[in-house]
């Protein structure tokens, strides 16, 4: 592995499912929930994806941990395929060159958006989380790991310790239930953590404290984060507090990425414009869309197309503002905008057919649900 390797890396993945029948009436149909998506997420670098229900993004955030297999493309961990990895470890616990199934698995990790259903509601904070100190740490005596985990739950306000480990889960709040399960996370020594959505359920006051929380765990553990919202502005706040990355999915496609406040203050593609337009205090502190004062909202159509039928070529067309009939017809590709910051639309090229292409005909929407 080079020393600029990425933690995890995805390369032209695809992942997809059958939509499920109605009452066994309806006849199946495939949904690409990840179309093509290539992201790196690097050493100790914090990734936050955001986008309408629907998108694709806690799909995508998944296929990066290795709980969904591609259908196409491949997803690595340091190098190794995670996929090759898994299939070689089999029943005998063989091996690929590279790491060992068993070591990605610990290394990226999950908190989900409930994370009362995360943890197993007949044990104790204390079982829960020496479970996997049992695992990884054998060699920590019983006193050993209840001093461990009690560390912890002091490091996350958890304090005093003995108020808190010997409690189920159904006995603490919704905060204290996410900073449990952040621990257990933590407590596998992982290289990324997939946070998918888990501050959007608690009350707005405790979401900055989360979020606060895990930044400065990162610090302490040197982990990554790939953090999954459908809030533009809570994918600011830990994005630019440590100096990340956002992302803006749109069925299945990562439309545009980049250094977060490239995104937030100079928007390239006409989706991310839409989503800043429909978010009010981005829009009045900097984001483009707002100082620009556009009333209406910057969509063609409001609905999002059917995943499992989306449209032709840019499958934003049908509701973007600045569609001309190539759009269609073609999908994009990524196009650098300037150093990390990439977009798929054709506008980004001077000399593409794009400008030539008639305008495509039809209204533009006066209004766009902030995602959910
Ligand atoms: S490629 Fe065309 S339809 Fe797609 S975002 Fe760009 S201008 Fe809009």
């Amino acid at each position: 592995m080079s020393a600029d390797e990425p933690v995890v890396s995805m390369d032209d993945a695809t992942v997809q499912f059958e939509s499920e029948q109605l009452f066994g009436l309806a006849k199946s149909q495939v949904v690409r929930a990840v179309d093509g998506v290539s992201l790196d997420i690097r050493e100790n670098e914090v990734v936050a994806l955001v986008g309408e229900s629907g998108c694709g993004k806690t799909t995508l955030g998944k296929a990066a941990i290795g709980l969904h297999r591609p259908e196409s493309g491949t997803v690595s961990y340091r190098g190794t395929d995670i996929w090759e990895a898994k299939d070689a470890s089999g029943l005998f616990g063989g091996s690929v060159d590279g790491y060992p199934f068993h070591e990605i698995r610990r290394s990226l990790q999950m908190i989900h958006q409930d994370a009362e259903s995360s943890l197993d509601a007949n044990s104790t904070i204390q079982s829960i989380l020496e479970e996997p100190l049992i695992r990884w740490e054998p060699q920590l005596s019983r006193p050993d790991r209840r001093d461990r985990v009690g560390a912890f739950l002091d490091y996350v306000g958890l304090s005093p310790p003995d108020e808190y480990i010997d409690r189920f889960p159904h006995q603490l709040s919704g905060g204290e239930q996410q900073r449990v399960a952040l621990i257990r996370a933590l407590l596998m020594n992982p290289d990324m953590i997939l946070a998918d959505e888990s501050i959007s359920a608690l009350d707005v006051s405790l979401r900055i404290d989360m979020m606060d929380l895990m930044l400065r765990l990162q610090d302490e553990i040197n982990t990554s984060y790939l953090f999954i919202t459908h809030d533009i502005s809570n994918a600011r706040y830990i994005t630019k507090k440590s100096d990340g990355r956002i992302g803006i999915m749109y069925l299945g496609n990562l439309v545009e990425i980049g250094p977060v406040e490239e995104v937030i203050t100079n928007p390239q593609h006409p989706y991310t414009k839409a989503l800043l337009w429909a978010t009010p205090d981005i829009a009045s502190s900097g984001g483009r869309i707002g100082a620009e004062g556009i009333e209406a909202a910057p969509l063609r159509a409001i609905d999002v197309p059917d995943a499992a039928n989306p449209p032709s070529g840019c499958k934003f067309h049908d509701r973007c503002p600045e569609a001309r009939e190539v759009c269609e017809e073609v999908q994009p590709d990524s196009y650098r905008v300037d150093g990390d910051h990439e977009t798929a639309c054709f506008r980004m090229l001077d000399d593409h057919e794009y400008w030539s292409s008639p305008e495509l005909e039809g209204e533009m929407g006066d209004q766009l649900a902030t995602p959910d």
